[in-house]
């Protein structure tokens, strides 16, 4: 019989982040799949009381919590003493946990510890003859693994993006606080705090709904023969600021830019979509002036709904790559759309 044992970090305010969120619906519909499994909670932070509210009416066995201002902050060896605990006390023989990065830096100590194993960036869950099967993306995603393991604990960070958000009604349960010895020897890290891009130069925005990626077209030179970089800065920025969308970016823009000329100075690599880039999740996508080359769409693997505007009607995206294609000029018709928002 397996233990399931769902894993959550609280955040800075003490609640549970989205991939939490997330990987707790995973964790219950995979009890309810796994016959006879027992389901258990464990949660550490500064003050888990309301992680624990929210997480009451999933329907687990058991729940345990390791709280104070050393498990506040995300330090590996702390982390680990109380991941470790929590693992021994419920028996758990899977675990599931959100693949944040202080979890995605952590787990595969613990799995060492408990003389497990680790799988990270799950992507779904399937049961067979009582089996648990994960699937995992290989080769920048281009192919869906599905594999199962003997050895117990098996321990899985999920990815974000994959199950609907938990939301649950709260009820009262009963709650195992775990005692773990912290000595200065596992305080040798101090965290100092957080540092981040100011909110306006935060393109890429994971919780998006809308993910607008922007092709090597808003560069080239247009109808009257000129190139207009000041105005599509504007315009893509623009579309950003009200849509709250996260911006994406082909390849051949983001080189441009490297390249000392072209320069979108809020663009980089990092935005960059694509079979050398990035794979994100969100549930819609358009693209504008990119032409929707295989390499890049295969990085929009996990988009819900696709559109894309291209002046040209044989682009990629109208060779069955997009849901919708707006044969127009982005210019006038994203200038259009920014009104309206
Ligand atoms: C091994 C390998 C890996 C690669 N990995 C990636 C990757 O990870 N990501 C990636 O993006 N690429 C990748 N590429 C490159 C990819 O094949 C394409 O070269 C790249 O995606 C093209 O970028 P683009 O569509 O922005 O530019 P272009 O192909 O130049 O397309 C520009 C488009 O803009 C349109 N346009 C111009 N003006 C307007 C306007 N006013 N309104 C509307 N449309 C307009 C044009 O019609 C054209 O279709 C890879 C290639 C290889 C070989």
């Amino acid at each position: 019989m397996e233990t399931i044992l769902f894993l959550a970090h609280t955040e800075d305010d003490g609640t549970l982040g989205r991939a939490a969120l997330e990987a707790l619906t995973g964790s219950s519909e995979l009890r309810s799949q796994l016959a006879d499994a027992r389901f258990a909670v464990g949660i550490i932070g500064g003050d888990v009381s309301g992680a624990i509210t929210t997480t009451s009416g999933c329907g687990a066995d058991a729940f345990f919590a390791v709280q104070g201002g050393d498990f506040a902050v995300s330090r590996y060896a702390t982390d680990a003493a109380a991941l470790d605990a929590i693992c021994r006390a419920s028996g758990a023989t899977i675990v599931l946990a959100p693949a944040t990065s202080r979890f995605n830096r952590v787990l595969p100590g613990v799995a060492q510890r408990m003389g497990g194993r680790v799988d990270t960036h799950v992507g779904g869950f399937a049961v067979a003859d009582g089996a648990l099967r994960i699937q995992r993306g290989y080769y920048r995603q281009r192919m869906i693994g599905t594999l199962t393991r003997s050895a117990r604990p098996w321990f899985l960070t999920v990815d974000a993006g994959v199950f609907p958000r938990w939301d649950g009604v709260s009820r009262d349960v009963p709650v195992q606080h775990l005692e773990v010895p912290i000595d200065d020897r596992l305080r040798r890290t101090t965290v100092v705090g957080n540092q981040a891009p100011p909110s306006n130069a935060q393109t890429i925005r994971p919780d998006a709904k809308l993910l607008f990626v922007a092709g090597v077209g808003w560069t080239k030179k247009q109808g009257d023969g000129q190139v207009h970089l000041d105005e599509a800065a504007q315009m893509i920025l623009g579309f950003l600021d009200k849509s709250g969308a996260s911006l994406g970016s082909s390849k051949s823009l983001v080189d441009q830019s490297s390249e000392g000329h072209n320069v979108f100075s809020f663009m980089s690599h990092l935005n960059q979509v694509g079979q050398t880039g990035a794979t994100p999740r969100h549930p819609k996508g358009l693209s504008t002036c990119c032409h929707g080359e295989e390499p890049h769409v295969v990085g929009w693997r996990f988009i819900g709904e696709r559109r894309a505007i291209n002046l040209d009607a044989n682009c990629g995206w109208a060779q069955g790559k997009a849901d919708v294609v707006y044969v127009a000029n982005a210019f006038e018709l994203v200038r259009k759309v920014t009104e309206l928002l």
